[in-house]
């Protein structure tokens, strides 16, 4: 009997299949990953994972028990080539082709490569092998460049400096973590890194690579290990195959399926309308993978229902905690709580409207869990009650006017 197939076994697809049982799917789930591995956690592979004084193992996102409790069938290591929508069949590397009854396309998406000459001389970091890879490198005193200024460029940069690396993060932009962060959040974080010694160098246009060098417009750094985390690209051509018009991305409905019957998209891979913000986004984050994912396995189940999770997610560097919701960049007023640089501190960004649309904080977490209900909401604020640092964190979630 032709079951639930879901290819690409990370955070979106591992929880897809998760949710699919526990909403009552009663048939065969199958999970397909082209990595050696179970699902399982990637937040710490530019942390833990290079910081722990012995590689840790894997963390499973479900134990192996678990998901055999759950009747989910793994195929670790199994690449899909191809789908056959009207067929309903994955084609696998071998040749070999699977019925389904629905599908899931979760593959994420991989490292975009340096497109310039010697551009292979970069590490890339997505996978456990390719964390083990970097960490065997970072020993104390060696010359680290890490091209891009995004969160991987500087969570590598920070676990480097903690490992007694000189670091040097060179970035194209003209600030740090520019796509996600408000211009003084980005400010906060350039400041605390190069007060720990991180070399920034902003603005540069990287030329070519060599081994033990980055050429730079007017410059060249040299480096013993040379690593680029300068976005991801998503392999659309297994969800063309099956017929969706992609530009980029997986267009899915508010539900999570895509415009072929049968055929699911979530995670980094997938684009939808979300409902808070009235336009097309692809959001590549850990909770939005989880889900998202979710949602699809919900959907897969037979129980749709419209996906409306506010985007979020934490980054830990150089001892900071900080989290972001929403869309900080799209604010036109800010409101603080707490100084800028204090021990914790949140910005909160209001629309046009005077509502609340993004919020970061450093060691405000629950400030961060208060402005999602808020964003949510999408009703004005009351600012003053936000600004309020004697008003405790966990009021604020109903602070509107
Ligand atoms: P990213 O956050 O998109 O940052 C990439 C950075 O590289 C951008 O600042 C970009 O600048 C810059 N860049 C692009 N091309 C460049 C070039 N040729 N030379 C120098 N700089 C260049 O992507 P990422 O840091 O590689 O992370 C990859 C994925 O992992 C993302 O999906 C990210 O969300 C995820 N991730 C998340 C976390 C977390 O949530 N804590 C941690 C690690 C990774 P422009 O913007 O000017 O292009």
């Amino acid at each position: 009997m032709p079951g639930i197939v879901i290819v690409g076994a990370g955070q979106a697809g591992g929880n897809a299949a998760v949710a699919a049982r526990e909403a009552g799917y009663e048939g065969p789930i199958t999970l397909i990953g082209a990595e050696e591995h179970l699902p399982y956690e990637r937040p710490p592979l530019s942390k833990e994972a290079l910081l722990a004084p012995t590689l840790p193992p894997p963390k499973l996102l479900f134990s192996p028990e678990k998901l055999t409790q759950r009747g989910i069938a793994t195929m670790p290591g199994v690449r899909v080539e191809a789908i056959r929508a009207a067929a309903r069949e994955a084609v696998l590397a071998d040749g070999r082709a699977l019925a389904w009854e629905k599908l899931l396309i979760a593959t994420g998406g991989r490292p975009r490569a340096l497109a310039v000459p010697g551009g292979e001389h970069a590490l890339l970091l997505r996978t456990y092998e390719d964390a083990a890879a970097i960490r065997a490198l970072l020993v104390a005193g060696t010359r680290v460049a890490c091209i891009g200024a995004g969160v991987i460029g500087l969570e590598i940069a920070s676990s480097a400096r903690a490992r007694g690396c000189e670091v040097t993060v060179i970035e194209a932009a003209d600030g740090v973590m520019g796509r996600v962060l408000s211009a003084p959040l980005a400010a906060f974080m350039r400041e605390r890194h190069e007060a720990a010694g991180v070399q920034l160098r902003l603005g540069a246009v990287v030329h070519a690579l060599e081994p033990g060098r980055v050429i730079c417009g007017g410059f060249a750094v040299a480096a013993d290990v040379l690593i680029a985390g300068i976005g991801i690209v998503r392999d659309t051509a297994l969800a063309e195959s099956a017929g969706i018009v992609c530009a980029g991305a997986v267009p899915v409905d508010a539900t999570t399926a895509t415009s072929v019957p049968g055929i699911f998209a979530a995670g980094d891979i997938a684009a939808f309308v979300h409902p808070l913000f009235g336009r097309q986004m692809v959001l590549e984050t850990w909770r939005h993978a989880q889900n998202h994912g979710i949602a699809a396995g919900r959907a897969m189940a037979g129980t749709p229902a419209p996906y409306d999770d506010v985007p979020w997610f934490w980054t830990d560097q150089l001892g900071l905690n900080l989290q972001v919701a929403g869309l900080p960049r799209e604010g036109v007023r800010t409101i603080w709580r707490g100084e800028l640089g204090a021990a914790s501190f949140t910005a909160f960004h209001l629309d046009e409207a005077g509502r609340l649309i993004g919020a970061e904080g450093v060691g405000a977490a629950r400030e961060i869990r208060a402005a999602q209900a808020l964003i949510k909401a999408r009703q004005p604020v009351d600012a003053a009650l936000l600004a309020d640092p004697s008003v405790a964190a966990q009021k604020l979630a109903t602070a509107t006017r």
